[in-house]
Order: structure tokens, then C-alpha cells, then sequence
């Protein structure tokens, strides 16, 4: 086994160097797996931007990347669900499982729960890494070490339209069309909804999920009055829609999703954005559109390959960008400044 293990750490603020790191050994019930690819989140990016996300705070250098997949290299003596040279996608998030929500399988709201590049924990962007076992997905022949990467954001759609109730009965209208947004849309129509309409501010994206089959887009103006933006959106689905997923985390979609919804309808809050924000409460509260907030995800990871096993959903359209892992900068700096019609990209580490 080669000995480099370069690795892509983050030491603060625009700060983020490429170096050997040691080349852990695999607990007995981890595997070591040579690393195959690492998409590039909008977390990563404000990591390096801001060097913090809320709380959270890289106060110490830290490896980055958490959309991974990558080859099993080495098991720990106790692991029986993979083998060498297994190809996996890696569920980034490590619950303690033991407290309450862990055992009620909502392991998401695990308060001790170890996920990948969220300070102080390392990430998955270096050649090798080591993950639990059971937290690594084996991806059959035909799906991609780049798809395995993608199941992570996936994984946030899976569990955002299963707390919106997403069914064949649904009008689905998703604002915001980022990469969390767009697989939302993949997602809803994958579980049947009636009609998905996206909204953005940037017209490329827009043209993106029409191409990913979106049944309308509608591009917000800033000039526009919030009542004509709820009209405009009515009249595109011949009525309200009963369930809308926020997706960007700006005040005024949020406001728009509770505005929009339809009454006894579903708005769910994905976006993260400032800590504290001014809403319409009281029209949400009078039309009893209830508000479901989205925390990464929980027992989402099989749904999610089974979608794009199946050729059900189709996520390769939103990689943008490929870099090398010794490309790293570029990819991020690509990923920061959306140039060149970026959506997604990925490193790749081999
Ligand atoms: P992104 O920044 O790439 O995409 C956001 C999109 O929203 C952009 O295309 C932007 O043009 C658009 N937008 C901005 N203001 C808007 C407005 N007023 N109305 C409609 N669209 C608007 O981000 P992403 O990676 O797609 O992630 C989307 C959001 O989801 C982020 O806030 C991210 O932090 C959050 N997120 C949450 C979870 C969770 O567990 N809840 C997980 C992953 C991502
Ligand atoms: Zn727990």
C-alpha cells in the first residue's frame, strides 16, 4: 500500500493546504478505505470563507470533505458486512448510539453525533480515511464512485421530502435551486409528486432543473412584491401548492414558502441561513401550514442508492466540475465563486 496519504487540511480562514497526513488504522469495527471521490459542499466552501458555521468554529486544522466515497482497503477485525476492495458510499455522520434519539432511530438529533468536517472532526478529502463499517454503503458494479460521492446531498432530499409527506397527491414547489434544490426536485418526482415547480434568482439554474425535469421554473425578481410573487406562483400551479421545501436559507424565501403554502399544507425548512429571521408567523399559524425543519438526515442512505441504483434518479447532470485531489484549490475556488456554471464539484482522489 502506497504510503501518501495527502490530505486537504483546512487551518483557517482561506487557508487551506494540501499535506501528508498518517494513515490511520482501522478500528475493529471501521474500515480503511482508499478514498475515490469528494464532492464539494456549500458548508466546505464557508468553512474556508468564514472559518465558521455558527457554533461551530475551525478553532485547529482540519481535514475537509464529507460527500465521499472510496474503495474498502483494510477491515477491522470485527467487520462482516464489507470486504476489500468493496466500493462504498460513506455516510458522514457517526451517532453516539446510545442516547434516546439514537435508539428511536432518529440518530440525526444525536447531540454526540461525529460528523466528517464539522469542527473539530477530521473529513474524507485525502487519499485514505477510516469509517464504521456499518456506516458505509456498498455500491453495486453500476453505480459510480462520483454517484456514491452525490448520495450524500441525495440523502438531504430523501429526508426533506419524507418529512414533507411527498406522495403522488403532492404540488411541490422548491425555492431555491442549488444543488440541495435540485435533488429535492429529482427526489419529489422519483416519489411520484403531481407537479414540482423551482424558483432562484440565477436563470442557469433554473435552466438546469428544467433540463433535470422540472414541470416549471419561475425566476424571482427582487423588485416584485412578495403578494405578486405569491399570485405568479399560484397561477403556474392553478392553485396553491401543498407542500414547498426551502431550499436557500434567504428571509424571503422563507417567507414565501409560509406564504405560498397551501392551507393544512407542508413547508419545510432545509436552507440555512442567518440564526434569526422575521416570518409570517401568524399567516402560517391561521392556515395551519405546518413548519418542518430538516437536519441532515437518518436511516435515508439505502433509499437513496436504491433511487439511483434503479434509474430513478439520475444525479451525474449536476456534476459541473472534476478536479484531481492535488487540484484542490482550484475545485474550491471554482465551487466559491460559481464560475463557469458550477453546480457540483467533485475531486477525485485516486
Ligand atoms: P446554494 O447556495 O448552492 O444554493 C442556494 C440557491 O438558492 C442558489 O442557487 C441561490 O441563487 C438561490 N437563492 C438565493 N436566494 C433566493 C431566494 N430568495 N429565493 C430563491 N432562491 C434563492 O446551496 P445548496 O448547497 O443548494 O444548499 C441550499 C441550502 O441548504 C443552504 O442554506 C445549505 O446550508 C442548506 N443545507 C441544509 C442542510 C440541512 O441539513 N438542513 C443540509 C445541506 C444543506
Ligand atoms: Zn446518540
Amino acid at each position: 500500500m502506497p504510503q501518501n496519504n495527502l490530505s486537504a487540511v483546512l487551518y483557517g480562514i482561506n487557508d487551506l493546504r494540501l499535506e501528508n497526513t498518517s494513515i490511520e488504522e482501522p478500528d475493529d469495527d471501521e474500515v480503511l478505505l482508499e478514498m475515490g471521490c469528494v464532492g464539494i459542499c456549500g458548508s466546505d466552501v464557508h468553512y474556508l470563507v468564514n472559518g465558521r458555521i455558527g457554533d461551530f468554529i475551525v478553532k485547529k486544522p482540519m481535514i475537509i470533505g464529507h460527500e465521499s466515497s472510496g474503495t474498502v482497503a483494510k477491515l477491522g477485525k470485527n467487520v462482516k458486512n464489507l470486504k476489500i476492495g468493496d466500493r462504498v458510499a460513506v455516510e458522514p455522520g457517526i451517532p453516539c448510539r446510545k442516547c434516546n434519539f439514537c435508539k428511536e432511530g432518529r440518530y440525526n438529533l444525536c447531540q454526540d453525533v461525529v460528523f466528517c468536517a464539522t469542527p473539530p472532526v477530521d473529513g474524507a478529502l485525502r487519499r485514505f480515511y477510516k469509517h464504521a463499517a456499518d456506516f458505509c454503503f456498498k455500491l453495486p458494479d453500476h453505480v459510480s464512485l462520483e454517484e456514491g460521492a452525490l448520495l450524500e446531498p441525495l440523502n438531504v432530499a430523501v429526508f426533506a421530502c419524507k418529512r414533507g409527506g411527498i406522495g403522488i397527491d403532492s404540488t411541490v414547489l422548491i425555492l431555491g435551486a442549488g444543488p440541495i434544490g435540485l435533488v429535492s426536485l429529482l427526489v419529489a418526482k422519483a416519489m411520484g409528486a403531481n407537479k414540482v415547480v423551482i424558483t432562484d434568482l440565477i436563470e442557469s439554474r433554473l435552466a438546469m432543473a428544467k433540463k433535470l425535469g422540472a414541470d416549471a421554473t419561475y425566476l424571482l425578481q427582487k423588485d416584485k412584491s412578495e403578494k405578486d410573487v405569491v399570485a405568479d406562483i399560484h397561477a403556474i400551479f392553478g392553485d396553491a401548492p401543498n407542500r414547498t421545501i426551502e431550499a436557500s436559507g434567504a428571509q424571503a424565501s422563507i417567507r414565501l414558502s409560509m406564504l405560498v403554502t397551501k392551507p393544512g399544507g407542508v413547508a419545510v425548512l432545509v436552507g440555512m441561513g442567518a440564526p434569526e429571521v422575521q416570518v409570517p408567523l401568524l399567516s402560517a399559524l391561521c392556515n395551519e401550514v405546518d413548519i418542518r425543519g430538516v437536519f441532515r438526515y437518518a436511516n435515508s442512505y439505502n433509499d437513496a442508492l436504491n433511487l439511483v441504483a434503479s434509474g430513478k434518479v439520475n444525479v451525474k447532470p449536476l456534476i459541473t466540475h472534476r478536479y484531481k485531489l492535488e487540484e484542490t484549490k482550484q475545485a474550491f475556488e471554482t465551487s466559491r465563486t460559481g464560475a463557469d456554471g458550477a453546480i457540483k464539484v467533485m475531486i477525485h482522489c485516486k
